[in-house]
């Protein structure tokens, strides 16, 4: 076979951590970058509230503190010597980018300005007003293009070539082109970001489908914790967009239909300033226990007391978006709000090195995973805001590093299959296939199942309900039909192959959660309703064998901090 497409290494996504992976391994050797979008339209550009670390510009802090928080926030099952990676590092994370030009918001002394969010014990989160996402990408493209990296744009990796227990690039196809191509390389980073359109509700993105998962699980390499989806708590109500968390880390209120700021029932230290899951299952029970604005099924979020100029600094995107989203303005009327599917802190489990590891916790040759797709694990049952902007660069860099010193090491393998001839006989299928079923109908269905059986509040009953409807939907998914047999630009038969992906694995959520016995972050049980540390201190793998979903386990790492009952 002869290989007209060839890097050292390769960069599966370009969002925040793909990208901050390319600029460190094109370090060491020659890198290029596959997105199915644009750089620029990647997930990470949403972002809004900011970006974590313990610079102490507003109070004395510490990276212990920080790490303590963290963890906390995690239920207790974040990995701790990951954490402390992450939260060393943060600093000097944020000034490389500050350095590059990003020109985050700052106190009135020049330093780098710091506001609350949900879980932490201090205000330590740096921020461009509520565009912190949409900065940060655009400097760290600019690196990109300085180095003059190369970027697939627009292509769709389909597939991984997987031969002798290792790596050897990639699958893909050009939508603007409509061409299938191979590419060889000796390291690939799965960087594809959230998987949140598994569910009819998400504040993210349309391409956030999460195909890096489906791509690791069909070679029978684990996902890790996949049970652990997070609900923001405050989705505008009812399309699901994102309400950052800034406005209540500027003090926003949170009202239920009887005038009550509520969350004195439930976090009476931290009130609205409570880690994400406790505030969306507060919210969920408001709204069940019939306490909706007008018994219907949201809350309101209220930053009127703020005070228009305050707003306009601070949170002008949100004014922005309510206005135009809602008709609403947030200087004089209470946002509607309802948690919204928001984060996975499960993914490809890894080192922290970014290397992707088997069922047998050895780490797999040539293939890496970084940031939200990925799970190494820093979030535990709970991420809190603002920590996985900084996961996407601080673990980035390191899997790019780690990539380039293995890239450095070894040759180029040679690729023995057919992969190429493999790949076009099932588009040529799927071309000129006659199935019956609609995408749309079976993407529709599948995003009902995950929001009815898998959501805030889980049970054995309807998630083995959830799994037997997902199994139905895998099935009616092999006759498909492609309704637009367009080449180029076919964004449809994006859609196809996006579904095929989140069928894989939303039946690994559903087994994941069904699996683990106790409540715990996210992942609220009714009918175990208790952290139950004797049994379930550990991390949840869940991998194909013999084409059955089968369950692992990996130990939690805790160094510094003792697991103690959580309180807010
Ligand atoms: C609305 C919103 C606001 C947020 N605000 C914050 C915040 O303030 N602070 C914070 O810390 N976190 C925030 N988060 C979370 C954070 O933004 C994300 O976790 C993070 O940006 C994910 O980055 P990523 O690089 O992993 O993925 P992404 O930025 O989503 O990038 C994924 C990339 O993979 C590509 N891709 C996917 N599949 C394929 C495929 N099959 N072939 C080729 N390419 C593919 C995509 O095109 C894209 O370029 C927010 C999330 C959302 C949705």
């Amino acid at each position: 076979m002869v290989f007209i497409l060839q890097h050292d290494i390769l960069i599966v996504g370009g969002g925040l951590a793909g990208m901050r992976a390319a600029l460190e391994a094109s370090k060491y050797a020659d890198t290029a970058i596959v997105s199915k979008t644009h750089p620029l339209r990647c997930h990470s550009v949403a972002a809004e509230g900011g970006i974590a670390a313990a610079l102490g510009n507003t109070v004395q802090d510490s990276w212990e503190d920080h790490m303590y928080d963290t963890v906390k926030g995690s239920d207790f099952l974040a990995d701790q010597d990951a954490v402390e990676i992450l939260v060393k590092e943060a600093p000097a994370a944020i000034y490389e980018f500050e350095h590059w030009g990003v020109l985050f918001s700052r106190l009135d002394d020049g330093r780098l300005a710091q506001r609350f969010f949900g879980g932490y014990a201090k205000p330590r989160v740096c921020f461009a007003s509520d565009k912190t996402g949409h900065a940060m990408v655009h400097e760290l493209y600019a690196q990109i293009m300085k180095r003059m990296t190369k970027v697939y744009e627009e292509w769709y990796v389909l597939d991984l070539i997987i031969e002798d227990n290792m790596c050897k690039g990639i699958v893909a196809w050009d939508i603007p082109n409509g061409k299938l191509e191979v590419i060889r390389a000796k390291a690939v980073l799965l960087a594809t970001g959230a998987y949140g359109r598994v569910y009819n509700t998400t504040s993210n993105d349309y391409a956030s489908t999460g195909d890096g998962l489906a791509l690791a699980l069909h070679y029978g390499l684990p996902l890790e914790d996949m049970e652990f989806v997070q609900f923001h708590p405050t989705g505008l109500y009812s399309l699901g967009l994102l309400v950052t968390e800034a406005v209540r880390g500027e003090g926003g209120y949170l009202i239920n239909g009887k005038g009550e700021r509520f969350m004195k029932k439930y976090a009476p230290e931290k009130m609205e300033l409570a880690p994400r899951d406790i505030t969306s299952r507060a919210i969920e029970t408001e709204i069940k226990q019939g306490r909706g604005i007008n018994e219907q099924p949201y809350v309101y979020l209220d930053l009127r007391h703020l005070g228009e100029a305050k707003i306009m600094e601070k949170l002008p995107f949100v004014r922005e978006m309510c206005r135009k989203q809602m008709g609403i303005d947030v200087v004089k009327q209470p946002i509607p709000v309802r948690p919204t599917v928001h984060y996975s802190m499960g993914g490809v489990a890894t080192t922290n090195e970014g290397e992707v590891i088997t069922s047998e916790l050895k780490p797999f040759s040539g293939l890496y995973a970084a940031g939200e797709c990925a799970c190494v694990s820093v979030h535990g049952a709970n991420r809190l805001g603002a920590n996985s902007l900084l996961e996407c660069v601080v673990f980035g860099k390191r899997a790019g590093a780690a990539m380039g010193n293995y890239a450095k090491a070894t040759s180029f393998a040679e690729i023995k299959g057919d992969w190429f001839p493999k790949a076009e006989e099932c588009m040529r299928a799927l071309f000129s296939g006659n199935g019956k079923e609609k995408m749309i109908t079976v993407r529709t269905e599948m995003q009902n199942a995950m929001t009815e059986h898998c959501g805030i509040f889980r049970e054995e009953k309807s998630l083995k309900t959830g799994i037997t409807k997902i199994k139905k939907l895998q099935q009616r998914y092999t006759n498909i039909i492609l309704e637009d047999t367009s080449r180029t630009f076919n964004t449809h038969l994006v859609e196809v192959l996006e579904l095929g992906s989140m069928l894989t694995y939303a039946e690994a959520i559903l087994v994941s959660a069904l699996n683990r016995k106790e409540s715990r972050g996210a992942h609220a049980r009714t009918d175990y309703l208790k952290r139950d540390d004797k049994n379930w201190l550990k991390h949840t793998l869940v991998y194909k064998k013999n084409n059955e979903l089968a369950i692992g386990y990996r130990p939690v790492v805790i160094t510094r901090i003792k697991p103690e009952e959580r309180k807010y």
